[in-house]
């Protein structure tokens, strides 16, 4: 089974009837970049960035990140390498970078709220992620924007990073794409406007599902009523895509979801044909991806458009997953 699914890294990633689609990996490593290229991911959608700040006693300085954003932007060879900006607080920490106690951390202090308030920390991140985006096709993504304001001030802080590169004479591209992540019911709720400042959204649907659902997701207790196929998850990533379409913006998945092959009729539903998971994934998502049909999407969205409940989603799942090899 292990190797059959290896053959397919040679085989392009598209539906029976000729949709393609691109698989990209998530990774959180230069490590994880082998798996991803001899998986033939398509591109990087999600780089977890945290985790160069993690295991260790003091911020990674501008040119220590420069060098790893550069090996990925380079190994990557011109593929889409989508650079997520530091995402500590709620489940991760950093021994060296106190946190106030919160009685809710998910709620809290964590991500982007964390960049905008250590502004320092916040554009030696993005100076080196410009920096490297001359050696390849890097996209810079914001995490948990909740509002359109968070999303101005951090691009005036990209701004500034970028005039002070300019008048140093470092070279960056000057056109790269800036995205954030839709994964808060807020963002979805005004993903209209967001999409009219952005050049991409990508959906996390880790966070979204937890947050629609009032659902901690690293809560052993509730772990049951962690339901991502629950019909108002459907409903905000129907909304999501909506807002990206009428702005013709670029659209894609990165959460767990992305790479969980009973989620794909969901995306074939809603015409998302790019999804970025965990490197395991890529393949299997790629075998049922061969033996889907693009065209039965229409059809899909108004049988799961009309499910009361995840039972009922399932059902309708279920007689679309492909997993044949
Ligand atoms: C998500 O929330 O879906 C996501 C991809 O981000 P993370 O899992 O790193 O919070
Ligand atoms: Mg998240």
């Amino acid at each position: 089974m292990h190797e059959q699914l290896q053959q397919l890294a040679h085989v392009a990633a598209e539906t029976e009837d000729g949709k393609p689609f691109q698989l990209a990996a998530n990774i959180s490593s230069v490590k994880e970049l082998e798996q991803a290229i001899r998986n033939a991911a398509s591109g990087v959608g999600l780089f977890r960035t945290e985790f160069l700040y993690m295991d260790r006693h003091n911020f990674p300085q501008e040119e220590e990140q420069f060098a790893v954003y550069k090996e990925v932007a380079e190994r990557m060879e011109g593929k889409r390498v989508v650079i997520r900006t530091l995402d500590i607080g709620g489940d991760k920490h950093l021994d060296y970078l106190e946190l106030p106690e919160e009685e809710n951390p998910s709620l809290g202090y964590r991500a982007i709220r964390i960049s905008l308030d250590r502004i320092d920390l916040f554009k030696t991140q993005l100076r080196a992620i410009l920096r490297a985006s001359h050696y390849g096709n890097i996209q810079i993504m914001y995490p948990m924007i909740s509002s359109l304001d968070e999303l101005r001030r951090a691009n005036e802080i990209l701004a500034e990073a970028k005039r002070e590169l300019a008048a140093d004479g470092i070279p960056f591209r000057e056109k790269l794409e800036v995205g954030i992540m839709i994964e808060l019911p807020a963002a979805v709720m005004i993903a209209e406007l967001l999409a009219q400042e952005v050049d991409f959204f990508s959906i996390g649907t880790n966070d979204l599902v937890q947050y629609i659902l009032a659902v901690d997701r690293m809560n052993e207790t509730v772990a049951h009523l962690y339901d991502p196929f629950h019909p108002a998850v459907l409903r905000m990533l129907r909304m999501t895509v909506e807002g990206a379409r009428r702005y013709g913006k670029h659209i894609s998945v990165c959460g767990e979801l992305a790479g969980d092959i009973r989620a794909l009729p969901i995306w074939i539903a809603l015409g998302v044909t790019e999804l970025s998971m965990s490197v395991q994934s890529i393949l299997r998502v790629k075998n049922s991806v061969l033996q889907s049909r693009y065209n039965d999407g229409d059809h899909i969205w108004s049988e799961l458009s009309r499910c009361p409940s995840s039972q009922h989603v399932m059902d309708v799942l279920n007689r679309y997953i492909q997993v044949d090899l």
